[in-house]
């Protein structure tokens, strides 16, 4: 039978701001255990939580990237369920009603057709603490757990799709784009091994052309692209293995074993938790009025999708280009100061393509602000490319120089000798010592051996250390060989 499977995706993304959602303790990474805490995240008797409004700001720019809708009025709501790293009992999260609504990201689907995925909602939360398991001796093994809770009321947003996703590809291009859209606007740092964002993916498969949905699986906290594929790829695999030997697929929360690549039931539907939502007393309703919005609206950055466009369009750049280009706000930024400083957008885009994006993918290399070459080097540098200066061959030198040093281009082509040889005396003397020094060859040539041109050129070309130019020492030697 021909099956199809079908993905809906709830991301989970930790939202930038200083301080948590509710209170005004740091949302600093890897801090000491519990020292990032106060009474209100704490859940203790009596404390109040107060909303962050960096929050909600911060929900606005995404509301606006995802094209959603934004409630007028929205309101947190508590989730009442018992976990260790839950003390207080309930999660602060929206309910029934969520602050944005009906949205919308454009993926590719994988014959390369793009494709709307839609959003259902997307609520704020708050995140819950983190369980450590001690193993080792003086630790007690396994047999105890300690609770850290400085990730407590960390600011989340919840991101949940339509079941639109059809294919583990499609799957985690949904994710790449969401998360490149939230880096962007600068409300996540992206960072899936730190938690800042994970995917819950709800996976079922019906026969083709069925109208209705097949039972399905939850496949929790899925935090890499791979992962994600993964276990969507498996559980594919599970469910119509299932269902062709005539078994039923159950409604349960599973987990994905990344060691084996399988994933493993967890708990089932009956086992699951009655929330029992109601509105959280202690807070006020979200108020969006207009004005706000419109604010938010003004300060919003361009676009991922819309820059790629500029970048083809205003820059003259191919969409592969572009696309590379536009992965970073950093990178696409750096690549316009650079653009700004040299005016030719291709010879700016191949050195950003090569030389320093392969210096920034090695192993320990800065980021990309901190990078020993700047945009201001690069230009520099194209520039002498173009004034004749140095030859784009030894260009290659100066950039892998500018980079262990940070000097300038004009300093290391003076120090390290790298300036074109453009004397046509010397390079004639070049020529007639290669040529005096492989007699043979000469006579060979002279023979009808033509062939060995390049021969000659290559050796003129290493005694003058790649500065001459090609072209110029292909025509004098010949000339040589010929007069
Ligand atoms: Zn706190």
């Amino acid at each position: 039978m021909d099956w199809e499977l079908v993905i809906g995706l709830e991301v989970h993304a930790q939202l930038l701001t200083a301080t948590k959602i509710f209170c005004g303790c740091s949302t600093a990474f890897g801090a000491e255990p519990n020292s990032q805490v106060c009474p209100v995240c704490l859940g203790l008797p009596g404390a109040l939580p107060v909303l962050n409004r960096q929050v909600v700001e911060h929900t606005l720019k995404v509301a606006l990237a995802t094209h959603c809708t934004v409630a007028p009025r929205s309101r947190f709501a508590r989730k009442n369920y018992f976990y260790p790293d839950l003390p207080k009992g309930y999660q602060i999260s929206q309910y029934e009603l969520p602050i944005l609504e009906h949205g919308f990201l454009t993926v590719e689907d994988d014959a390369g057709n793009p494709k709307r995925i839609g959003i259902t909602r997307i609520h704020m939360e708050e995140d819950a603490g983190k369980l450590l398991h001690p193993e080792g001796p003086g630790a007690g093994g396994r047999e105890h757990s300690l609770v850290d809770l400085n990730r407590a009321c960390v600011p989340l947003i919840e991101i949940v799709s339509e079941p639109d996703l059809r294919s583990p590809k499609e799957a985690s291009q949904y994710v790449r784009k969401l998360r490149e859209i939230l880096v962007y606007l600068g409300v996540c740092d992206g960072n899936m091994n730190e938690g800042s964002l994970r995917a819950d993916a709800n996976v079922s498969v019906r026969p083709r052309g069925q109208a209705a949905f097949g039972t399905r699986a939850e496949i929790k906290n899925l935090n890499s692209f791979r992962f994600l594929e993964q276990a969507i790829a498996y559980e594919r695999r599970r469910q119509i293995e299932l269902l062709e030997d005539g078994g039923k697929v159950i409604q349960e929360t599973r987990l994905f074993d990344s060691a084996r690549g399988i994933t493993v039931s967890m708990r089932s539907k009956e086992e699951a938790h009655d929330y029992r939502y109601f509105p959280d007393p202690d807070l006020l309703p979200v108020v969006v009025e207009p004005a706000w919005l419109e604010a938010v609206q003004r300060d919003l950055p361009e676009l991922p999708d819309a820059r790629r466009r500029r970048f083809q369009e205003g820059y003259g750049l191919p969409a592969y280009d572009a696309d590379l280009l536009c992965q970073s706000r950093e990178l696409a930024d750096y690549f316009e100061a650079a653009v700004a400083a040299h005016d030719d957008p291709k010879a700016v885009s191949n050195w950003m393509m090569g030389s320093l994006l392969r210096e920034l993918n090695k192993e320990g290399a800065p980021p990309l602000a901190r990078a020993p070459v700047t945009p201001r080097h690069l230009a520099a540098m194209l520039g002498l490319v173009k004034q004749g200066v140095v030859s784009a061959n030894a260009a290659k030198e100066v950039f892998e120089e500018m980079w262990a040093t940070g000097k300038m281009p004009e300093a290391v082509v003076a120090e390290k000798g790298l300036a074109r040889l453009t004397d046509t005396s010397s390079l004639e003397a070049a020529v007639e010592e290669v040529l005096a020094a492989n007699p043979a060859e000469v006579q060979a040539y002279r023979g009808g051996k033509s062939k060995l041109l390049g021969f000659f050129v290559g050796q003129v070309m290493r005694r003058t250390q790649g500065k001459a130019d090609p072209a110029q020492v292909n025509e004098q030697v010949r000339r040589k060989l010929e007069g």
